[in-house]
């Protein structure tokens, strides 16, 4: 229990209010350009769980990922966002088609009009494209060639005592040489057309004796031409192209919608009364104590709708706390009287509940459309928030469960109102009803910027 002076509240609110002044004024020149980008990505697959990976720009920060069907996870691991897409609903059951395009080659220049295509589970009929054309080779040809033979005959004298006889010869006979194939692919038969001495030697000895040898030899260069002929080595092409289409399958098409934008640019902003340009967060799931004069467990039942409810929309794991001292929330559900008594809370006259949370640091400047906002987060272990619920005679069970989840919007961070009636952290009085997603996303965008 906790008794405190209306007087000292009033002076640290004053110095809280001068030292934010003073903040402003010192970090009005930081960025403040409102950028968030928006970028959808389209993915087909007969999976219906599918995992994919997008790229964003480097130095911005994930705002937020939403898929137009089932439900998305992700991981950021630098620039790329890897993907879990599940539980999308049936897009469309059909049959899957390609476009395809092949060449056909062949010796004959001959092409049918369409020919059947099937590959990789594909099938149909492709047409021509096109006239066929020479893929390779040329056609048949012949050119006159020309070239050249060496050779060598040889004549044996022997010294008959007076003369040198010749006594054996051999000359060698060419009359054609074989020609190609050649780089052109020429090949045939060239014919000597004429030759010529080239050199020669061997003579004979001097003082030679009967019956002495020599042998003269002669070097000669043959000249052939001749027509060459090349075959038609031509291979035929003739393009096709067609639709094919695959077996019938059923799909699942998922949009990824990518929001990125600076660090510190916000998403959202609903809150548009009392304190709007501020928000916060806890840095972890606080412990709450609640102390109770409603009977029949109805405060505590309040108290605990509004933790349930916080807890699935923010993914936090707010617990009870073992002690009062130890806990990081303090909630109290008794008369005004009762209230003014344990916290020097300002409690209206007609307040059904109230929230003391001006014990949390400012942690940053943050932007929505230019518009600066700052701000908090509460410590655990160290920041205490103070809350109640006003019991008053004639509030139903359902009027307490939102008062409580109310409150317990504002003991997280939510600071302000939502102007639009039919959501919790909107004013009046009514029952509880589902957090919207409207102010489930202006409070979880900022925890989920921790
Ligand atoms: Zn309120």
């Amino acid at each position: 229990m906790m008794q405190k002076g209306q007087y000292r509240r009033i002076r640290k609110q004053l110095a809280i209010i001068l030292l934010f002044s003073v903040l402003s004024g010192l970090f009005l020149s930081i960025d403040a350009s409102a950028v968030i980008t928006t970028e959808t990505h389209n993915f087909e697959s007969t999976s219906r769980t599918q995992y994919h990976t997008v790229t964003f720009t480097a130095g911005l920060q994930v705002k937020e990922v939403t898929v137009n069907t089932g439900n998305v996870t992700y991981s950021v691991n630098g620039n790329q966002i890897n993907l879990t897409l599940t539980n999308g609903t049936i897009t469309y059951t059909g049959t899957p088609q390609q476009q395809v395009s092949i060449t056909q080659t062949s010796s004959v220049n001959s092409f049918p009009s369409s020919i059947p295509y099937s590959a990789g589970g594909y099938s149909g009929t492709l047409y021509k494209v096109g006239s066929s054309y020479v893929y390779s080779g040329s056609p048949a040809g012949s050119k006159t060639a020309t070239g050249t033979l060496n050779s060598t005959s040889w004549i044996k004298y022997q010294w008959n005592g007076s003369n040198w006889v010749m006594i054996d010869s051999y000359s060698p006979n060419n009359p054609t040489i074989p020609y190609g194939p050649d780089a052109e692919g020429f090949s045939g038969t060239l014919y000597k057309t004429g030759y010529a001495l080239i050199d020669e030697s061997g003579s004979p000895p001097s003082n030679p004796y009967v019956g002495q040898t020599y042998v003269l030899y002669r070097y000669w260069i043959g000249y052939y031409s001749g027509t060459v002929t090349k075959p038609d080595t031509r291979i035929y092409g003739q393009n096709y192209a067609g639709t094919v289409y695959g077996p019938p399958a059923t799909y699942y098409q998922y949009t990824v919608t990518v929001k990125t934008g600076p660090e510190n640019e916000l998403l959202y902003w609903e809150a548009n009364a009392d304190i709007t340009n501020q928000i916060g967060r806890w840095d972890g799931s606080p412990s709450v104590y609640i102390e109770s004069q409603l009977g029949g467990g109805q405060g505590t039942n309040a108290v605990a709708t509004g933790m349930s409810l916080w807890n699935s929309a923010l993914g936090l794991s707010m617990t009870i706390a073992s002690s009062e001292d130890s806990a990081d929330i303090k909630f109290y559900v008794a008369s005004r009287d009762v209230l003014l008594q344990i916290h020097d809370w300002l409690l209206y006259d007609n307040s059904s509940g109230m929230t003391d949370n001006t014990d949390k640091q400012l942690i940053g400047y943050y932007y929505k459309d230019n518009i600066e906002k700052l701000g908090y987060q509460m410590e655990k272990d160290y920041n205490v928030i103070y809350s109640c619920i006003v019991i008053i005679p004639g509030t139903t069970d359902l009027q307490y469960q939102k008062i409580g989840a109310h409150e317990m919007g504002h003991v997280l961070g939510w600071f302000g109102h939502i102007a639009e009636s039919g959501n919790i952290m909107a004013t009046g009085s009514f029952g509880i009803i589902p957090l919207s997603e409207r102010e489930i996303r202006h409070l979880k965008q900022f925890y989920d910027m921790a």
